[in-house]
């Protein structure tokens, strides 16, 4: 039976603020010294008071604004209620009923490589809980808790359920990526949880009923999303062609699910709760947030120029190809200004980019840095390939110099050396010119030294001579490298049509 995959996602991004977003408690991930970063307020101890850190509220202004979410004049904190160990106060500081923000939209790329809309119903603020760490050994120690990210700000997106595969869904949490990243309001370090997602997943089916909705919690990972969600597609559909089970049946409950990546399945968690489950009240420590027109004018004047904007510029105004396009943004905005400036110097997007998508790319991953750490100013740059451009030097003399350049800012670093090793001074674009005049690397059009030279060659090559009259073409290749040993930076091609034309005369 043909079906239609629908989902909607809840992102969950850790704010990257200084500190946590109701106590002044440092917001950085520790595992290794567990309950080291907690003070009264986020262990909920009796008597103590949260006050809203008002960097986790001004950071997901702007993500909301980025988003093209409304944001709401007044919005206030409610406690959703719940017990687990990793939440001492028996409640979790949340937003219910009027979140900060609703009613944006962010475009995610379809399997068919069609842009589209995915709308956003609310973005709100949140508090995360601690962490519970089990034993997964076997031998059954006890269970830990640590409560270092416990009042970590939490910004919660939530889309309206538009997405259609699950190839969207990714393109979708690769977007948001992007985004956080170029806005700069969050590490979106995956692997330690910076950026989480929850799908709700069910089957519109040809027949015209749909399956439950399952929710499945805690995905980490692009390629995670990819595959729980085509894998819960499948299952949802095995499971409907064997019971009948549809939504809105009596007895149906949305389910969640958690995800194994290692043997690539969905597996049964527990009912999924309802919000009236969770007792949401009102915070009573917490006053209510009110925003002006004015705060909102004035963040969307300072917003940075975003990653669908900033494809716009490099692929309709800079001619780039999206693929280009694509390995240069998702490097991160620092990659993507460098070549930007790069590009200014240069006058030619397409060849830089080849510099910084081979060259560049290749040097930051050897030397594990980063584009923040590379020794070469985007000037410099921008400089060597405008040599090239021009004519005046080749590619290959232009990566002479590249690498000497590598080589003077790397050749004394140790290779456990964790840090920014000091650029020679020396890397500016008068060294280039230097370079090109001390190597002689300049492409010599000044066809009397050229020609100086063949004759010269061709004076002691009557055996080559010879042989290429009687047909091999390869014998010139002696004359050449004759000439070439003369004159540096000559072009091979043009000595080539020289020699022949030479030897036709
Ligand atoms: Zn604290």
């Amino acid at each position: 039976m043909s079906y239609t995959t629908v989902i909607g996602l809840e992102v969950h991004v850790q704010l990257q603020t200084k500190t946590k977003i109701f106590c002044s408690c440092v917001n950085r991930f520790n595992p290794d010294a567990p309950n080291t970063q907690t003070c009264p307020v986020c262990l909920g101890l009796p008597g103590s008071l949260p006050v809203l850190n008002q960097e986790a509220f001004e950071l997901s202004l702007v993500t909301a604004l980025a988003l093209n979410c409304q944001i709401a004049p007044f919005t206030k904190w409610d406690r959703k209620q719940y017990y687990y160990p990793d939440l001492p106060k028996g409640y979790q500081i949340s937003q219910y009923d009027l979140p900060f923000s609703h009613d944006g939209w962010l475009a995610a790329t379809a399997e068919n490589g069609v842009r589209r809309k995915i709308r956003i119903r609310r973005a709100h603020l949140e508090e995360d809980a601690g962490k519970n760490i089990h034993d997964e050994s076997g031998r059954g120690s006890d269970s830990q808790v640590d409560l270092n990210r416990a009042g970590t700000p939490l910004l919660e997106i939530v889309t309206e359920p538009d997405i259609r595969s699950a190839a969207e869904a990714k393109s979708f949490l690769e977007e948001i990526h992007l985004l956080l990243t170029f806005l700069g309001v969050s590490d979106c370090n995956m692997q330690e949880g910076s950026l989480r997602c929850d799908a709700n997943v069910n089957l519109q089916l040809q027949d015209g009923s749909a399956t439950p909705i399952v929710e499945i919690k805690n995905l980490n990972t692009f390629r995670g999303v990819e595959a729980a969600i085509t894998f819960e597609a499948e299952r949802q559909l095995q499971e409907y062609e064997k019971t009948g089970r549809k939504l809105g049946d009596a007895g149906v409950e949305k389910q969640t699910r958690g995800w194994d990546a290692h043997r690539g399945l969905t597996y049964a968690q527990r009912g999924k709760e309802e919000a009236s489950d969770y007792r949401y009240f009102p915070d009573p420590d917490l006053l209510p947030v009110t925003v002006s027109a004015e705060r909102i004018a004035s963040i969307k004047t300072s917003l940075p120029r975003l990653p669908a904007q900033r494809r716009e510029d490099f692929e309709s105004k800079l001619g780039l190809s999206t693929y280009d396009t694509d390995v240069i943004m998702n490097q991160g905005p620092t990659f993507a200004d460098y070549f930007q400036q790069a590009v200014e110097v240069s006058g030619n997007a397409k060849q830089t980019a080849n510099w910084m998508t081979q060259e560049v790319l290749r040097e930051l991953n050897e030397k594990r840095i980063s584009i923040q750490q590379f020794p070469m100013p985007s000037g410099v740059l921008g400089s060597l390939v405008k040599h090239v451009v021009d004519g005046e030097i080749s590619v290959k003399s232009a990566r002479e110099i590249f690498n000497t350049g590598m080589h003077l800012t790397f050749q004394d670093v140790p290779s456990n050396f964790e840090g920014i090793p000091t650029p020679p001074p020396s890397l500016t674009p008068s060294w280039i010119q230097q370079e090109i005049a001390t190597k002689g690397l300049k492409i010599v059009s000044d066809t009397g030294a050229l020609d100086n030279a063949i004759a010269a060659a061709l004076a002691e090559s009557a055996k080559a001579i010879e042989d290429f009259r009687s047909g091999k073409q390869q014998a010139l290749g002696a004359v050449i490298g004759k000439v070439m040993k003369q004159v540096k930076g000559a072009d091979p091609k043009t000595v080539r049509e020289l020699i022949i034309q030479k030897l036709n005369s």
